[in-house]
């Protein structure tokens, strides 16, 4: 048998810059990328197939009683869903796959694959999350006000992460992910499990603590 390619895992709040993160790492890095399903509207710009598969309720709901996803999860009142197909096939062919997914989905896919990388993005101030949600103009304040109530309830996950990258500067952070990535991909090889060989704890706790006072 080939080598298996490695699972990454990323997450972070939303309005973290992950998926400009995300665009930048694919430009410059060979990574599969998984496209997930949701039952939420596009966004402006947006493409079906191409960020997402849009779907409605009924159809997402047939895709989890077939068992057609490796993970779902509900965030802000919508489903979430990485569908198994393009996964399985890709990590079989020793490609390297990246999800992006929000954090139960992520603790849900380390159940069923121990060797996945979960790699947690945040920006560095949590004033520069809502201004970065506010700026993007793509939620009203309601949303934005439940998707912050959201981001202080997974910042108690954060420590279930093996890695914590901080989005301050675009292109440091995409070297940073890759460099971590492969580094973990290698000791997969070597059978060896990823230590991060740095302490994110005083990080944790400063981002818990603004986040708590917005
Ligand atoms: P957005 O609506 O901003 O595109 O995404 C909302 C949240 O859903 C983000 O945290 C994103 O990472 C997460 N998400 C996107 N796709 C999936 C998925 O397939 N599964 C899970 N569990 N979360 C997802």
């Amino acid at each position: 048998m080939g080598k298996q390619g490695i699972l990454t895992v990323v997450s972070g709040f939303s309005g973290a810059g992950k998926g400009t993160l995300m665009k930048a790492l694919l430009e410059k890095y060979e990574y599969g990328l998984s496209i997930s399903a949701t039952t939420r509207a596009p966004r402006e710009g947006e493409q079906n197939g191409r960020e997402y598969f849009f779907l409605t309720k009924e159809q997402f709901e047939d895709m989890i009683s077939k068992n057609e996803l490796i993970e779902y999860a509900q965030y802000v009142g919508n489903y979430y869903g990485t569908p198994k197909k393009y996964v399985q096939q890709q990590l079989d062919a020793g490609k390297n796959v990246i999800l992006e997914i929000e954090i139960q989905g992520a603790l849900n896919v380390k159940k069923m694959f121990p060797d996945a990388l979960l790699i947690f993005v945040t920006p560095p101030s949590a004033a520069e999350l809502k201004s970065r949600l506010v700026g993007r103009g793509t939620e009203d304040m309601e949303t934005i006000n439940k998707r912050m109530k959201r981001a202080a309830e997974e910042s108690q996950f954060m420590n279930s992460y093996d890695y914590i990258a901080v989005n301050d500067k675009l292109d440091e952070c995409v070297e940073e992910l890759n460099d971590t990535i492969q580094r973990a991909a290698s000791l997969l090889v070597e059978g060896k499990k990823f230590d991060a060989e740095k302490d994110f704890s005083e990080l944790i706790e400063k981002t818990q603590k603004e986040l708590e006072l917005l």
